[in-house]
């Protein structure tokens, strides 16, 4: 705990949340609870045959299913199930997947302020954020409005369990970066740091059972409970050097947003230690030195280690490094051209941290 107690701030939304209940049952009841009776299920398209068989078992208060969500939240996207929405008549909608699908739901409660359910299908966190980033002409844009908050969160470790080995661990470490981040953020407060440290404790444990049994549900529910803290953080405080990375990667270069979240953070995350300092006691406690410690894991569970295996190229890296210095954001350490420069040559080859 820090030793004062400074003043701070927080936004709490009024949401209703379910964690380890059946999710159909959950969807219905939360359905019920808010008077809804008309919504619309989204999916990806690869969860699509899923979210049929989901909206069966929840019944006719679901009334159609759209399956059209895709990573970064394209606009264009967006404009299409805002169509399918409107022309069914929908009163609400329930987001069956991961921060894709989320992001649909949140763009799409922006735009009509329809009420969301989401029910997590993975361990990005976007659930319990006000956050929505989206995308038009290639260029990534994120913007904070309480209108995309949802309403109802439904976390059920069976909806995860489908995921594969190698996105259970990108997605874990998605979820540690918020924690991480949210330890040094400038805006953190007892509470967010309480959150962030027990969520990197539930991760760090719950990860390698997870990859050694994908199918053991308590194993998922503690990355699951770990995951929803990690999630909580990232909608209270902000975020520094290594999700900026990530954006800018994501958001200019097309980079998948797991994978690149876990090649960047122990880059990030060893940039930032020395600035840091107690301020990543909880992590050091973890997985000792924090950049090496976060790498040694990661490797372990057979994350991908460099950007170029993600489809980056070397070319690439200078305008990386250039778009990424063009927004200038607080950051435990100073961000400067050669220390950025070098860290991304670093994360695309794969090596070492610094
Ligand atoms: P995702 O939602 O894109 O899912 C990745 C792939 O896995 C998709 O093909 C999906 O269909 C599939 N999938 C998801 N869950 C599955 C399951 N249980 N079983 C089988 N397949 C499954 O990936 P993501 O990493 O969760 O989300 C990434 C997106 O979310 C990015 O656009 C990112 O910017 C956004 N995001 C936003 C916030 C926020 O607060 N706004 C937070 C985190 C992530």
């Amino acid at each position: 705990m820090d030793d004062t107690l400074a003043p701070f701030a927080l936004r709490l939304a009024a949401m209703r949340l379910w964690f380890g209940t059946p999710a159909a049952d959950a969807v219905r009841e939360a359905l019920a609870s808010l008077g809804l009776t008309r919504a619309v299920l989204l999916s990806t398209a690869s969860q699509g045959d899923n979210a049929r068989r989901f909206a069966e078992a929840v019944g006719p208060a679901i009334i159609d299913v759209f399956s059209g969500a895709v990573m970064h939240t394209p606009v264009e996207v967006t404009a299409e199930a805002l169509t399918f929405v409107e022309s069914v008549g929908a009163d609400a909608v329930v987001s069956l997947g991961g921060g894709s699908t989320t992001g649909l739901g949140k763009a799409i409660a922006l735009n009509t302020d329809l009420p969301q359910i989401v029910v997590p299908t993975t361990y990005a966190g976007s659930e319990s954020t006000a956050i929505l980033g989206q995308t038009e002409g290639g260029r990534k844009t994120t913007i904070t409005d309480p209108r995309v908050q949802p309403e109802a969160i439904i976390f059920d470790p069976a909806m995860v369990a489908t995921l594969p080995v190698a996105l259970t661990v990108t997605s874990g470490l998605n979820a540690i970066a918020h924690a991480v981040e949210a330890l040094y953020a400038r805006d953190r407060n007892p509470l967010t740091s309480t959150l962030a440290t027990e969520g990197l404790a539930a991760m760090i444990k719950g990860l390698p059972e997870v990859v050694a049994a994908p199918d053991d549900l308590t194993a998922r529910s503690r990355t699951q409970y770990g995951a929803f803290l990690c999630g909580l953080v990232l909608g209270q405080v902000g975020m520094s050097l290594h999700h900026k990375l990530c954006h800018v990667l994501g958001g200019s270069f097309g980079l998948p947003h797991a994978e690149t979240h876990a090649v960047i953070l122990p880059h990030a995350v060893a940039y930032n230690a020395g600035a840091a300092g107690d301020q990543l006691a909880a992590l050091r406690a973890l997985v000792g030195e924090p950049g090496r410690g976060l790498q040694r894991f990661a490797k372990g569970l057979g994350a991908p280690m460099a950007l170029r295996d993600l489809g980056l190229a070397a070319g690439d890296l200078d305008r990386a490094t250039e778009i990424a210095l063009q927004n200038q954001y607080w950051n435990p350490r100073p961000i400067e051209q050669a220390g950025l420069r070098a860290l991304l040559q670093r994360a695309w080859a794969g090596d070492d941290t610094e």
